[in-house]
């Protein structure tokens, strides 16, 4: 499954915000696919549609899905120098496929800052700069092997190397891969080197009680948005400390405290549907009596793959999926006057499933 892995220096609130996401706990027994591990976060994603499905169709149980955060410990300063615990902080990252950098937007005397003050665009630096640094470091070692065949005017190597000079150009003025321009062919070279600075970032500005019912005015949050822009990442802020005061409430008693604060949405459930987002994730519906459940698929997949997601025989045994978009259900308030609309398809193999597809999936066991 696909992951975001939480990163910052110490005391930013990455294990209060971690706490917060495993607090809000799925339950897991729905998630059977998901990873078992101390380090991994399971969080259902929210997402209103699922609510006015099951409104329509009242069925016995909803079923929200879900994703998976990783913690990623491990010091960050050095770590590119590939000393002992610094080295398992990059191989971490190496496995994950979307980096939440969380940043101290918050003044606390009582909290010590481990560069002395608060500054998180000199935070957000250390850790870029570490990642930029172990990139710098396999593309260099990768243009010594490519540039004696690209010598030989092997096609390949040639196109790979250009690839690479480029890379060395933007790591040596401390840019990380992600902030370069690629051609569809080149860009099919960069994936191949899996980098660091390569895989999709947002930030999670923390700030304090104080500022999260109004953001605007914290001036570290101005700076990280500006900051963000130029790399075209986005940016949510939180309040890691009230995450985790919400991550117990349930249902009525969490909308009240969120009232209260005169927020609309909590900083967490935004940053899940921000990280969903960020690991091109989009979301298909099943809707019976029984369960009206949401599926998490990677986009661009076909339908017999999105069938596989619900159970292996699914994809299979496959043999078409009745498909409705979630508007025209909802449009239509029932499946029989979207299917009296002509509203439902009938989809075949080559399909390629669409965020908010409500699916009847027909298949030979
Ligand atoms: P980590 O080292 O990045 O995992 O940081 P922690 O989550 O352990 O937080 C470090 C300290 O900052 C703890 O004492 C937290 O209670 C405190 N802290 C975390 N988030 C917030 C916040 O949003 N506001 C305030 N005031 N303190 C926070």
């Amino acid at each position: 499954a696909l992951t975001t892995g939480i990163v910052g220096l110490p005391n930013v609130g990455k294990s209060t915000l971690f706490n917060a996401i495993t607090q809000a706990g799925a339950e897991s027994a729905n998630y059977p696919f998901c990873t078992i591990d101390p380090n991994v976060g399971i969080v259902e994603v929210p997402d209103h549609r699922l609510n006015v499905l099951t409104e329509l169709v009242e069925p016995k149980k909803t079923i929200p899905t879900a994703f998976e955060f990783t913690d990623i410990a491990g010091i960050v300063e050095g770590a590119s120098k590939g000393e002992g615990l610094g080295n398992k902080f990059l191989s971490h990252i190496r496995q994950v496929d979307a980096i939440s950098h969380v940043v101290r937007c918050f003044a606390d005397d009582n909290i010590t800052h481990v560069n002395g003050s608060v500054d998180p665009i000199r935070d957000i630096q250390v850790i870029n700069l570490e990642l930029i640094l172990a990139d710098f470091e396999s593309v260099d070692k990768r243009i010594a092997r490519v540039s004696k065949l690209a010598r030989t005017k092997d096609k390949e190597a040639v196109a790979e190397l250009a690839v690479l000079e480029k890379l060395r150009d933007a790591f040596e003025e401390e840019k990380p891969a992600r902030s370069v321009e690629f051609t569809e062919d080149e860009e099919k070279i960069v994936k191949g080197l899996h980098l660091l600075t390569s895989k999709p970032v947002l930030y999670a500005a923390n700030v304090s009680e104080e500022d999260i019912m109004d953001p605007e005015q914290n001036d570290y949050v101005a700076k990280v948005k500006a900051f963000a822009a130029e790399e075209n990442s986005e940016v949510i802020v939180v309040c890691a400390k009230i995450e985790e005061e919400i991550a117990e409430l349930e249902g009525d008693e969490k909308q009240e405290f969120l009232d209260d604060l005169g927020i609309a949405e909590s900083g967490l459930d935004q940053l899940i549907r921000a990280a969903y987002q960020l690991l091109g994730l989009q979301t298909y519906f099943t809707a019976g009596v029984q369960e009206v459940r949401a599926w998490t698929f990677k986009k661009g997949i076909k339908a017999p793959q999105a069938a596989g997601i619900i159970h292996t025989d699914f994809e299979r045994g496959f043999i078409r999926a009745e498909i409705v978009s979630y508007e025209d259900l909802v449009d239509a308030k029932s499946m029989a006057v979207a299917k009296e609309r002509g509203k439902v398809r009938l989809e075949g193999k080559e399909y390629i499933v669409q965020d908010g597809d409500v699916i009847h999936f027909r298949f030979n066991v």
